[in-house]
């Protein structure tokens, strides 16, 4: 399903001349494939015998807007998309002073594990495809008919740990014959994985890299952050610190304050004797209450602020959005996924 579209322009071409078509068509289905068509039929300036030859080889199935929720505090729009399978995904389009920014998921469900996180409860169902990551951001531009602008990966998955299909993806919403969407708009959010990070480092892109520290001691990390048995933080700031010297990025470190776990102040101390000799910047993020968790937020965020910041560090706290409406992720597709059981349940 949707597999010409998870297809590069050259493999297309290729496609698209296999089937005794000339080369030039690879661009024009390229383009109207990353307009957002629902069927081929909207190709105005392709033949008729190869709009039925293309719905009969390559069924297109747009995702559906299973659930959408609009906050009223901020004009932020949380959609559910229900993808060709029955699985669903979300999105999250969030509306900043300097552009739209739309926040994708890359996998149905995680396998990652990290206590505080909705995403990972029911584990992970399957990966997404190239074209199922790019839908997300097209149809998110159609429904609301806003522009995108900027893109984070940091719905719900690891990115890193689908990591075929999100260069793929990359490459594709960067095309100028796409929606040319520059490296420099796009931000990775990752829990860790360092093979993915320093395969990254090697491609020198000039996305944003962001690592999900949230502890900067391995002891808790390790509790709150099953990954870090695998990659602990001395290898995970190893990894980081080459990225750096590769790329020329700065990165950023995500860390949501949970109350009476990651907010002391030695620990603050810790992330600042670590990240010496490395620029980078430290995103402090308020933890979002899940239910299912007996993790609750910090009240320490200005405090462990001030004290990263007395060590010459950039820290800053993640203005939070959507607050009214489970903007956090997974946390819409966890109460979808409950409802339908309970429906299943009771029948
Ligand atoms: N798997 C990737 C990207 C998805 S999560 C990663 O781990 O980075 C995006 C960010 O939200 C991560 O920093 C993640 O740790 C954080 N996050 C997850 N659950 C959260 C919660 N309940 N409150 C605050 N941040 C949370």
């Amino acid at each position: 399903m949707n597999e010409l579209k998870s297809m590069t322009l050259p493999e297309l071409t290729e496609a698209l001349r296999a089937m005794g078509e000339p080369a030039f068509r690879g661009k024009q289905v390229f383009t109207w494939l990353h307009k957002g068509i629902q069927s081929y039929d909207e190709m105005g300036n392709i033949p008729k015998s190869l709009r039925e030859k293309l719905a009969q080889g390559y069924p297109l199935v747009p995702p559906k807007a299973a659930r959408k929720q609009v906050s009223r505090l901020d004009g932020t729009v949380k959609y559910l998309w229900e993808l060709a399978d029955g699985n669903c995904v979300e999105s999250v389009l969030m509306r900043y002073r300097h552009g739209n920014t739309v926040c994708v998921s890359t996998q149905a469900g995680c396998r990652m594990g990290c206590a505080f996180c909705a995403s990972t409860i029911a584990g992970k169902i399957r990966d997404l495809t190239p074209a199922e990551i790019l839908d997300q951001v097209i149809f998110t531009q159609l429904d609301s008919g806003e522009t995108v602008s900027n893109i984070v990966l940091m719905g719900i998955g690891e990115p890193l740990d689908n990591l075929d299909a999100v260069l793929r993806f990359l490459e594709l919403v960067n095309h100028p014959d796409g929606l040319n969407i520059g490296m420099r708009h796009i931000s990775l959010s990752t829990c860790g994985l360092v093979p993915g990070i320093r395969r990254l480092a090697e491609l020198e892109l000039q996305l944003t890299l962001s690592v999900s520290l949230h502890a900067p001691d391995s002891e808790t990390r390790s509790r709150i952050m099953p990954v870090n048995r695998a990659y602990d933080v001395e290898t995970l700031f190893d990894a980081c610190r080459d990225y750096f010297q590769k790329t020329g990025r700065r990165i950023s470190f995500e860390y949501a304050m949970i109350d009476g776990v990651n907010d002391h102040d030695w620990q603050a101390d810790l992330i600042a004797r670590k990240l010496r000799g490395m620029p980078g910047h430290v995103n402090l993020i308020p933890l979002n209450d899940v239910a299912e968790s007996p993790l609750r937020p910090s009240r320490r965020l200005a405090a462990f602020q001030k004290r990263l910041e007395s060590h010459g560090l950039t820290a800053t706290v993640r203005r939070s959005l959507g607050g009214d409406i489970d903007a956090s992720c997974g946390q819409l597709r966890r109460k979808a996924m409950e409802e339908a059981q309970k429906g299943e349940d009771s029948q």
